[in-house]
């Protein structure tokens, strides 16, 4: 029976590998528990992959899953706790930002009866100002709009018991925004703070890119109000314009001719505007319902490296 699974998703973090199982086994060794580390590898090209291997032959009480793409941190994320078989399941990032001495905490709390304990960033976040202002942005619209509620500094660090494993993993899209799930599961949650490190070495594995379709994933799968909010957008555009077709209709009686470039010009592009504006966010859905109908696994494992005992 494994009491702790600790899940360390790693996207090219090589040079601080080691280290980073070295303290992470030190504290769990503390913990006088039994636990198991899983090292998932989402693609890594940096040798990241060499290392689990190494550290995975060495150790019975590590699994390395090297995935054979990257899919993504949440899709790692999904892969490690499938894999995982501990009653208690930690994840937390592989850059040193997540204090691994705040593993004891967070098992006090599950200890005391609380089954999710979500481990919230105090101070100030890494990553710059835009970074931070554009996901204060979204976590506000996404609490506002969604029908999840997740604090702004919310990480992927997190202790899940085997109940709300369980829970999760029941969930089955394809499309998997972990937090909102989580949220999603209910049970009995806290949130615990903590103070965020600087990542240890290399770049964040979160450029803007990443970082709008993980938003993109958030707001649209949690959401149907984007929807909601096209269509009215629709009626208080037809409204308008049966006010100004009479209007127009009005003048033509009266004989009025008027030049009427600046107003077709205004009508044409503000219609065209909100026509493709609604035709996105419909398009934003279509695309997700056709992820989701393939039904293709959510990644893909390549190797998998685990000791004989
Ligand atoms: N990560 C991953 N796949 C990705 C991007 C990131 O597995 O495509 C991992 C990464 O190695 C790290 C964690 O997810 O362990 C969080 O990434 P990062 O620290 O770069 O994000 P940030 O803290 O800058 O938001
Ligand atoms: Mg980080």
């Amino acid at each position: 029976m494994i009491e702790i699974s600790v899940i360390l998703p790693i996207f090219n973090e090589a040079p601080h590998l080691n280290e980073l199982y070295t303290e992470l086994r030190a504290h769990l060794l503390e913990l006088k528990s039994s636990f198991e580390i899983i090292l998932v590898s989402d693609g890594s090209t940096d040798g990241s992959n060499e290392l689990i291997r190494q550290i995975a032959s060495n150790d019975d009480s590590v699994i390395g899953v090297i995935l054979s793409r990257n899919f993504g941190h949440q899709a790692a994320l999904m892969a490690g706790i499938e894999k995982s078989q501990g009653g208690y399941v930690i994840t937390m990032d592989a850059d040193f930002q997540h204090p691994v001495s705040e593993i004891h905490r967070m098992i006090q709390a599950a200890n005391d009866g609380v089954d999710i304990v979500n481990m919230v960033r105090v101070g100030k976040a890494q990553g710059g100002s835009f970074k931070q202002l554009a996901s204060i942005f979204f976590y506000r619209t996404m609490n506002r709009m969604g029908e999840v509620k997740i604090e702004a500094a919310a990480a992927d660090f997190r202790l899940m018991n085997r109940k709300a494993v369980d829970a999760f993993l029941s969930l089955k899209e394809k499309d998997r925004f972990t937090r909102g799930l989580v949220s999603w599961i209910g049970f009995n949650q806290i949130s615990l703070e903590y103070i965020a490190a600087p990542r240890k070495s290399g770049n964040t594995k979160y450029p803007f890119r990443k970082m709008l379709s993980f938003a993109g994933s958030g707001f649209f799968s949690f959401s149907s109000k984007p929807l909601r909010i096209a269509f009215y957008l629709g009626i208080l555009i037809s409204l308008l314009g049966v006010i100004y077709s009479i209007y127009a209709i009005t003048q033509y009686f009266l004989g009025n001719t008027i030049p009427g470039w600046t107003s077709l010009m205004i009508v044409m592009l503000l219609l065209g505007g909100i026509q493709l504006l609604s035709l996105g966010i419909i398009g934003e859905y279509i695309a997700r319902i056709f992820n989701e109908v393939k039904n293709r696994p959510v990644y893909h494992v390549q190797d998998e490296y685990q000791k004989d005992s």
